[in-house]
């Protein structure tokens, strides 16, 4: 005997939703995802009428669900939200160039305006020159900290207010357990704000999707035929985040509310008087912010060009001292511009 929608109690139920354990048919299905994601906006506040969003495109389930979401909810809701994509091209032969049609053809499709800005443009370097350069072991290093700052440079670019990005709740509860793991308070404290650099010199990254569940987007993504690209990475993904994620994965087989518990102890953990978060300052050479003197993208960047690649892998205050800025580094960017991400366009 079939199973009938646990919400509609009329439709056949078409899968168990992993957050409630809940039997629903599709359009149940649908209606309670998009409705909780509205809430989440919402609740945290995320947008305000008006302003101008640009959704971080990879062209994976994440992203693609995200600017499908925002679209529908954007005009179901009247948020009047001016929606772009903004993707960064990597440089990875063989899978970002293929995962970039995907966005492409979802440009085509949401009908939003999109930027591609590549690392070759912004930095001269192409993540298969870096590979070639420093071998497999630390490029996910070198890509995050220019794709975060390629998506500011990006953001600032295109003037928009704020960034959405695509980081669902197994993300954010890997990135928490790692943080936790490191002992890395000031960063367990910016993974679990659902709006992270709104200081005035940054512009805001909102997460809407920090309580969905992947295997959530997956179903919506497969129910709704949506057009994603699902390869992995050729340089492999970071083994460290690998193992906190199959960590995750036994636990929640055992306990399926793990994920958001995580997310809720993440957001209960507060940081005690005394401990000292790194301040937000500007970088001398790219302006862009930076805990140190100089960003890390600047150290990293600097290393690439020396011949040194492994400049930038530690800790950036260390680094920061033994490089000697000259007085006209500290008053221009490395890449010609005047500050600020001016030629400066997550994760
Ligand atoms: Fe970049 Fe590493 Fe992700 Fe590949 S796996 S896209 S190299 S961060
Ligand atoms: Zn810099």
């Amino acid at each position: 005997m079939p199973i009938i929608c646990h919400v509609c109690n009329d439709k056949k139920a078409l899968l168990k939703r992993p957050k409630t354990g809940h039997a629903l048919c599709k359009e149940c299905f649908y209606w309670a995802f998009e409705s909780e994601i509205h809430h989440t906006i919402v609740t945290g506040k995320l947008f305000k009428e008006g302003e101008i969003v640009a959704i971080g495109a990879s062209g994976g389930k994440d992203s693609t669900v995200l600017a499908h979401t925002l679209k529908v909810l954007n005009e179901r809701y009247n948020y009047g939200l001016d929606l772009r994509l903004l993707s960064i091209d990597e440089g990875i032969t063989g899978y970002r160039d293929d995962s970039l049609e995907t966005v492409k053809r979802n440009q085509q499709e949401y009908d939003l305006p999109l930027t591609v800005l590549s690392y070759e443009t912004l930095y001269g370097w192409t993540m298969d020159a870096i590979v070639k350069k420093i071998g497999k072991k630390n490029n996910c290093t070198f890509c995050g900290v220019f794709r975060r700052q390629a998506l500011d440079r990006g953001a600032m670019m295109l003037g928009v207010n704020k960034i959405a990005t695509g980081h669902n709740a197994d993300d954010i509860a890997e990135t928490i357990l790692m943080n936790i793991l490191r002992g890395d308070i000031a960063r367990l404290k910016r993974c679990t704000a659902i709006i992270t650099g709104d200081d005035p010199s940054g512009i805001p990254r909102v997460k809407p999707f920090k309580y969905t569940y992947e295997k959530e987007i997956v179903a919506y993504a497969y129910f709704k035929k949506l057009d994603y690209f699902s390869t992995e990475c050729i340089y492999s993904p970071d083994a460290y985040r690998g193992h906190a994620r199959a960590y995750l994965k036994d636990l929640e087989s055992i306990r399926p509310s793990t994920i958001i518990d995580i997310i809720h102890s993440g957001e209960m953990l507060s940081v005690c008087q005394g401990v000292k978060l790194p301040s937000q300052l500007k970088c001398a050479r790219c302006g862009y912010i930076s805990s140190n003197e100089l960003c890390k993208a600047c150290i990293l960047l600097e290393g690439l060009n020396k011949g040194k690649p492994k400049l930038g892998i530690g800790k950036t205050s260390k680094v920061t001292q033994q490089l000697k800025l000259s007085k006209s580094e500290e008053t221009s960017c490395s890449r010609g511009c005047n500050k600020a991400g001016a030629c400066c366009s997550k994760s």
